[in-house]
């Protein structure tokens, strides 16, 4: 079975798909899926970005199987550490991906951080941290969109090359090794454009002895389930990479 392992339903607060709605169009696209409800303690606003690990558990349980998992996306912060782990202890998680969404207290998202500093110094940052924060959180199972922050940047040219980073990028590649974790590759800004710009990066993975990957879109509706799955599995190929994923916290060949 194929997967598509980042997804998110209304346990996360930034979506409000239906369970049901997504398994509906999996099944049109033979695609099975993992929903992966976002935790991210560092989020300002309170109530936010957290859920109910055993309502999660209790509604979902039923549709539990051979086409659907049950993960999660912690949003990683060096200082919410003990807490993510309490939480991702909470219920019997078959999949956990962590992501850097946060850099030192700041929200990637909105604009503001880009206007206040460089990109050359801003990226270099983000990798560096990002890679420390693998080997401290070595209870993930995959590391989330390298790219997230090119996905928000608004410098004229946002595009995260591994030729301008390589040092950076292979500290983050290397924590990926060593930790045993598994790299991702989000499909959500995947073009035929962005297919070719990631590509040294994965391919950089493999040459220091990565060889797994999981296909992601980080769908929050219907309409993004299995977006750019095609593009994702040519690039995998082309990187010479398995693509997988989790059930029960086991890694699985997807295919
Ligand atoms: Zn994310
Ligand atoms: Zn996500």
């Amino acid at each position: 079975m194929k997967y598509d392992n980042h997804i998110h339903t209304k346990f996360s607060s930034d979506s409000t798909m239906e369970a049901v709605d997504a398994l509906k169009r999996a099944k049109e696209l033979n695609l099975a899926l993992v929903f992966t409800e976002h935790i991210d303690l560092g989020m300002l606003k309170e109530g936010d970005f957290t859920f109910d690990a055993k309502a999660y558990f209790n509604e979902y349980e039923k549709y539990r199987g051979k086409n659907l998992s049950l993960g999660v996306e912690v949003g990683l912060t060096k200082e919410h550490i003990e807490d993510n782990i309490a939480f991702v202890k909470s219920a019997p998680f078959d999949q956990i991906i962590g992501s850097v969404h946060i850099l030192r207290g700041v929200d990637l998202y909105p604009p503001d951080i880009y206007s206040t500093r460089e990109k050359k110094e801003l990226y270099s940052d983000y990798l560096l941290q990002m890679a420390h924060l693998v080997y401290h959180n070595p209870y993930i199972n995959i590391l989330g969109h390298i790219d997230y922050i090119a996905r928000y940047a608004t410098y004229e040219d946002p595009r995260l090359l591994y030729d301008d980073f390589a040092e950076e990028i292979d500290e983050v590649l290397r924590a990926l090794i060593t930790a045993d974790t598994v790299f991702e590759l989000n499909t959500r800004r995947l073009s035929k454009e962005t297919a070719a710009e990631l590509l040294p990066i994965y391919k950089r993975y493999r040459e220091l002895g990565g060889r797994y990957a999981t296909i992601g879109s980080d769908a929050h509706n219907v309409e993004n389930i299995g977006k750019n799955y095609d593009i994702a599995e040519n690039l995998l190929e082309a990187a010479k990479l398995t693509a997988v994923t989790f059930y029960e916290g086991r890694m699985e060949i997807s295919k």
